[in-house]
């Protein structure tokens, strides 16, 4: 059974402090459980240099240059378009196959005119270079929706889902993919269940966003790809298919989606 996680920061320094063998031990460890490749994904041009780095190391390892919109607090309006063009320099990389994550945070709420300014630019990027994006939304889904809305020609994942059932529909008929994360197992998740059900599996993708949000029974510690198992159960079930038939359909779509094919 092969799995890929769509969404992952393995350069984060958590690795390094908190895991055996670090960055390069979680993915040695990812690997041997059966995790067949991951994307790595840029939050800042720093972070997005760093997942190219992995992505050059490995097989089936892919990265995404995005300015994520926790890291907007960085920079003034006045600045954005320095840090957006870096951004959109490293779209050109061969490994580079998506551009994200990008969106809105309104958890940590950096001064919201700079992120809707760095969302809507990063969308008209991703939309003109033909490439996914990889949408970060928290506590922010109708401003969200607004604007991928006003951007038709914009496509690609929203990423560790969180809005509600009446969401879901109306993505998945704008044609994104709706990717979930550890949280999906959460005792308390039924709304997140009902989600889940209601999209169509060849619009699923899987991801665990490690080294944070690790499934039940793991919370607490830190995550990584090998754990994603447990959220792959999880889907399944709300699926309706078998563990392994769930496994391929997120392999196929997270292909589809990327245009990329695993070695
Ligand atoms: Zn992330």
């Amino acid at each position: 059974m092969k799995l890929y996680d769509a969404h992952t920061h393995y350069y984060d320094e958590k690795f390094a402090r908190e895991y055996p063998g670090g960055t390069h031990g979680a993915i040695a460890d990812s690997f041997a459980a059966g995790v067949c490749g991951f994307l790595c994904a840029g939050t800042n041009p720093d972070t997005t240099k760093a997942s190219i780095a992995l992505a050059e190391q490995y097989e089936n390892v892919y990265a995404s240059s995005g300015l994520h919109p926790q890291d907007t607090a960085d920079y003034s309006i006045a600045e954005l378009p320095t840090v957006l063009s870096a951004v959109e320099s490293l779209l050109d990389h061969p490994k580079t196959v998506a551009l994200g994550e990008i969106g809105l945070d309104y958890h940590w709420d950096p001064d919201r005119m700079v992120q809707k300014e760095a969302f809507d630019a990063q969308l008209s990027m991703a939309a003109a270079k033909g490439l996914p994006v990889i949408i970060h939304d928290r506590e922010a889904h109708g401003d969200t929706m607004d604007l991928i809305r006003v951007h038709k020609n914009a496509t690609g994942m929203i990423h560790s889902y969180s809005g509600s059932g009446e969401m879901v529909r109306e993505y998945v008929r704008m044609g994104w993919y709706i990717s979930f994360s550890g949280p999906l197992t959460y005792k308390n998740a039924e709304k997140l269940r009902a989600a889940c059900k209601m999209v169509p599996p060849d619009r699923l993708l899987i991801e665990t966003d490690c080294p944070y949000l690790p499934p039940v029974p793991h919370r607490g510690k830190i995550n990584t790809s090998a754990l994603m198992i447990h959220t792959l159960e999880t889907m399944a079930e709300c699926v309706g298919l078998s563990i392994q038939e769930m496994a391929a359909q997120t392999v196929e779509n997270a292909c589809r989606m990327f245009h990329i094919s695993l070695l």
